[in-house]
């Protein structure tokens, strides 16, 4: 059986909360990033540099005034065609519909890419790159996977120092640490409003269902951080007065999805099958770091550098030394008083997937109902993951497991 429910609150007239997600959705689907021409035509002389999920260094792009650009994939609408030529058949999905963006010049407005180290696709996808685009500016991030600050946070500083040194060099606005520091202010602010966020949909996710909170956050990888921070502001200051009901849904946690994006149409139909996603790791970009970066480090840099090594999400891509595999993500079903795991993870993706079975034995033992399927950027058919998560859903709501 399907719960019957409706995933989003009801726009009303003069809706804020309607007409900002309207703005989000444009730019998801504005495959062509006209939004970025206009912010360079608006700036002139200054860069955008793009970024591969999951976590790039923003706020150094930021600081040194270029417009950090989070690259998604195609998504739903665009055809493969030459991208397909690339690579081999069982990789993701997303490295081949980025490649078609780039040779289709959807791409063109971007000075450049960075690479950061999630994965050997992408570590392909960026040597690629270098000899397909060689004038645009092209980097590998190379983030550290040893957390010992004179080791891994020394290492990551100095990747972060060559960076903004070679956009210098490009047109970008030299590295200074003061304002690293002003752009680490504004993070932080923007880390606040996203907590915010977080917390309204973990309380009444009827009147931030997980789709919209989607919308917003995705809209934030290619706006100039102030105008994300309005949108968010506006958003929470607005939402608790929508009309919506309470639904009787089960809460879930949705993990994996950090890198290629589920469409869209998905997360809403797990919403209809009567999962409320009361979090997830689909931005997980902008939520990468825990807490503030320290504003009063006398290395901006470094301190930039160490909010990576010291509070990095646990996530697949991520070494987590001698920590318990699970044990963040029971934490998070805990702290969002969640009924269960929904494992959502692109096909073939190695990093999720390799992840998987370690964090299900972790969830069996610790009692968590838990389900799983696996998807692409351009699935189009929904009605067996749908089916799948409303049965998983009564599952849990009758029996507190599923089957
Ligand atoms: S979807 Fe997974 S395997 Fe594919 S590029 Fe992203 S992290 Fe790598």
């Amino acid at each position: 059986m399907i719960a019957e429910s409706t995933a989003s609150a009801s726009a009303i007239p003069g809706d804020v909360c309607g007409e900002i997600l309207k703005q989000c959705r444009a730019i998801l689907e504005d495959h062509r990033l006209n939004h970025v021409s206009r912010w360079k035509d608006a700036h002139p002389g200054q860069l955008a540099i793009g970024h591969m999920p999951i976590y790039a260094p923003r706020v150094l792009l930021e600081a040194l005034d270029v417009l950090p650009v989070a690259v998604f994939g195609g998504g739903e609408e665009v055809d493969i065609i030459r991208g397909d030529s690339y690579f081999q058949s069982y990789i993701c999905h997303i490295p081949r519909s980025t490649v078609e963006l780039g040779l289709g010049g959807e791409l063109s407005v971007l000075d450049g890419m960075l690479f950061p180290s999630i994965c050997d696709v992408i570590r392909n996808l960026g040597g690629m790159w270098k000899l397909l685009f060689p004038e645009k500016y092209s980097a590998y991030v190379d983030l550290p996977q040893n957390f010992d600050p004179t080791i891994g946070g020394r290492f990551y500083a100095h990747e972060l120092g060559k960076i903004a040194g070679e956009l210098a060099q490009r047109g970008a606005t030299p590295y200074e640490p003061d304002r690293l520091r002003a752009a680490m202010a504004l993070e932080n602010r923007r880390r606040r409003a996203i907590a915010q966020l977080d917390d309204l949909r973990r309380r009444e996710p009827w009147r931030c269902p997980a789709s919209e909170a989607y919308l917003l956050l995705r809209a934030g990888g290619s706006l100039p951080i102030e105008e994300h921070l309005d949108l968010l502001d506006r958003f929470i200051q607005a939402a608790p007065q929508r009309h919506a009901r309470p639904r009787d849904n089960v809460r879930v946690v949705l993990v994996g999805a950090f890198c290629e994006q589920a469409p869209l149409e998905l997360i809403r139909a797990l919403e209809q099958a009567g999962c409320d996603i009361v979090d997830d790791d689909f931005q997980l970009g902008l939520r990468m770091i825990d807490g503030d970066l320290d504003l009063d480090a006398p290395d901006p840099l470094q301190a930039l550098a160490m909010g990576f090594v010291e509070h990095g999400q646990a996530t697949a891509s991520r070494y987590i030394g001698d920590d318990v595999k699970g044990a963040a993500l029971i934490e998070k079903v805990r702290q969002s008083s969640a009924d269960g795991v929904i494992f959502a993870a692109a096909s073939f993706c190695d990093p999720a997937l390799l992840d998987q079975p370690m964090l299900e034995r972790a969830l069996h033992a610790a009692g968590i109902p838990q389900t799983s399927f696996k998807y692409a950027e351009n699935t189009g058919q929904f009605q067996v993951i749908r089916e799948q998560a409303g049965a998983f859903s009564d599952a849990v709501k009758l029996w507190g497991a599923a089957g």
